[in-house]
């Protein structure tokens, strides 16, 4: 048997149809950019997010950037990131012009530690950025607070929880605005580049729409130095026709996440742990092990395809060396670099295969 460490083949083989004929509409309408296409999946993302606004955006690290200029938020400023993420959330910060200030997690969920964000707060900070790492929300009642209290905005980064909740509320509506991504992977994903924010608040909504498009509030009338990052009428109609399918294939995610939460009993291996208020949408299957480098290989050797997220943490990789942070800095962020191994989790997984990856992992002997 062999395991992809993800695979779009099962999904894509069910929406076939659906995606060809978004297709086949877009081209027989030969309108791209900025159309009915666009407004219709703005108009459904919305909905499905419980928010009054959503605009499309070219990627999800744009979607991020545009809401941080939106606030204003730029040079001398601080924005709070976790220590561990994947490094859009850091570069949206450092494209403003403002820096990032990391905050570890908690080792168990792998999201930002509540409790550590406010020694990072400075009369600089001006906003927190809590990503909701691997499809789990981040523990937001605390985070709400501290913001409250310091009057710092929450923007939160949505790219890898698409659907996820906590306390029964969806993610995307704690902040004052969220960046998704629909990059291809994500568990929304275009069939190319795509990312949206959504917002209840119409004046961030028509700044970010205007900002991603050159400024300009309608034609040939810039209010703002704008950038080009738009969604386009093609991905807008292939993410229209993924929409509907999302929820029942995150609820699928969550059987596979179960099955390996329940049959994973190698004690060399912790798995993911699931705070009570929150329900997963598992982008990431997690596990932790201490010699982890040997159970990839040894993952690998049986066909289960696997990857790490991430390896190298922010604060050490070379383009942030001008923060002069070492080895040690965020003993957290480099524990779960060098321990978190996420194996295979996509729509379609059968149950034989699903079997297979656990029974492998229970027989590693280290
Ligand atoms: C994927 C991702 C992004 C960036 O999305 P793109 O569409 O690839 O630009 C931002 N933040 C996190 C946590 C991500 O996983």
């Amino acid at each position: 048997m062999k395991i992809p460490f993800v695979s779009f083949l099962p999904m894509e083989k069910e929406l076939e149809t659906g995606l060809k004929s978004a297709f086949g509409r877009v081209l027989d309408r030969s309108w791209y950019i900025g159309g009915e296409e666009v407004a219709s999946f703005e108009k459904a993302f919305a909905e499905y997010c419980n928010v009054e606004y959503c605009v499309g955006t070219g990627n999800g690290l744009d979607a991020l950037i545009l809401i941080l200029k939106a606030l204003d938020i730029g040079a001398g400023d601080e924005v709070i990131v976790p220590s561990n993420t994947y490094i859009a959330t850091a570069l949206a910060v450092t494209y403003v012009g403002a820096s990032p200030v990391f905050v570890e997690p908690d080792i168990r969920t792998f999201n930002i530690e509540p409790e550590l964000i406010e020694k990072a707060i400075t009369d600089r900070t001006k906003a927190i950025m809590p990503v909701h790492l691997y499809g789990q929300a981040c523990n937001m009642d605390p985070i709400l607070d501290i913001a409250h209290k310091h009057n710092l905005y929450i923007v939160e980064d949505c790219a890898q929880a698409h659907g996820a909740t906590y306390k029964g509320k969806k993610v995307g509506t704690f902040g004052v605005a969220a960046g998704f991504s629909f990059y291809p992977g994500k568990n929304l994903g275009a069939l190319g580049d795509a990312g949206a924010v959504v917002t209840n608040n119409k004046e961030i909504a028509d700044k970010v729409r205007a900002l991603g498009n050159y400024g300009s509030d309608f034609k040939y009338h810039h209010i703002y130095k704008g950038n080009n990052s738009r969604l386009d009428e093609l991905q807008a109609a292939f993410l229209s026709v993924k929409l509907p399918h999302l929820e029942r294939m995150n609820k699928e995610r969550r059987r596979i996440a179960q099955m390996y939460s329940e049959g994973i009993t190698n004690s060399r291996i912790i798995v993911p742990y699931v705070m009570t208020e929150c329900i997963p949408v598992w982008h990431i299957y997690g596990i932790r092990c201490e010699c982890r480098d040997a159970l990839e290989n040894y993952l690998n050797e049986h066909n289960i395809g696997t990857n790490k997220h991430y390896p190298i943490p922010m604060h050490l990789q070379d383009c942030y060396k001008d923060l002069k942070l070492t080895r040690g800095s965020y003993p957290i962020a480099e524990e779960i670099s060098s321990t978190e191994l996420s194996i295979p989790m996509y729509y379609g997984m059968t149950d034989d295969q699903i079997q297979y990856v656990i029974e492998t992992i229970n027989y590693f002997e280290g």
